[in-house]
């Protein structure tokens, strides 16, 4: 493993997520970063661990559940599109922290179903499709105010935020209007008097844009870990 190589990428992505925060003149604790570790070896995340970095997240039930088996006292975030017959494996783990992927009313149903049987209540985000990508799963923006009015009736879980994955691009300022769009709704339904405090926005190509669009968690991949390669 190239140790030198992964304490470099952390220390720029340190550097770049400290530039976004004084520029939009928030505060640096207002921004949590999670290193998203798909399809990187359990040695990598051990080494991240050490240098601080706390937070991980996985796309795939059965990887997280794999490297969580062979590393404890950190957090796993899931991101994926969480199929229901797997919800119960998440529920199980003592530290799977935050759950970014809530995309349907029966996902929620279920997530609600097992934190029940588990006797916890499972934190979650609602992902929305601000892009309206056909590819994408999650929420329109129009439709996460209803989804919300109906989800206050699941008792086990609790909707800390909002979460977006934009199209992908090189250019980082073509995500910016849909981060904008994101936060505006997170603004609308907080003034309405929904207790959201999580924006989940910006991957590695657009994380600063995000922050400055208020994100509050950046989930950065391969600027941490480098390219994904085949999984080991
Ligand atoms: C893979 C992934 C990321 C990280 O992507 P990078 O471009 O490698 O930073 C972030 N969010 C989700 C939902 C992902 O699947």
């Amino acid at each position: 493993m190239a140790v030198e190589r992964l304490a470099t990428r952390l220390t720029e992505v340190k550097r770049r997520i400290n530039l976004a925060v004084d520029r939009s003149g928030r505060k640096s604790g207002e921004i949590k970063l999670v290193a998203v570790s798909k399809n990187h070896p359990i040695d990598k995340i051990k080494y991240l661990k050490e240098q601080g970095i706390s937070n991980f997240g996985e796309n795939r039930v059965q990887e997280l559940l794999d490297k969580a088996a062979e590393i404890d006292k950190i957090s796993w975030h899931f991101i994926g599109h969480l199929q229901r017959n797997k919800v119960k494996y998440l529920m199980r783990m003592p530290n799977c922290q935050l759950i970014h992927s809530l995309d349907s009313w029966r996902l929620a149903k279920e997530i609600d179903k097992q934190a029940r049987k588990n006797e916890c209540i499972m934190p979650v985000l609602v992902q929305v499709n601000v892009a309206e990508d056909e590819n994408k799963f999650g929420f329109k923006l129009e439709e996460v105010e209803e989804f919300l009015k109906k989800a206050a009736e699941l008792k086990n879980l609790v909707i800390k935020g909002l979460m977006t994955v934009v199209p992908y691009t090189d250019d980082p300022e073509l995500s910016r209007p849909f981060f904008r769009r994101l936060a505006d709704l997170k603004s609308d339904l907080v003034q309405k008097g929904y207790d959201l405090e999580e924006l989940s926005m910006g991957m590695t190509n657009d994380f600063e844009v995000a922050i400055e669009e208020g994100a509050t968690i950046v989930r950065v991949g391969t600027a941490l870990f480098g390219k994904r390669g085949d999984y080991q």
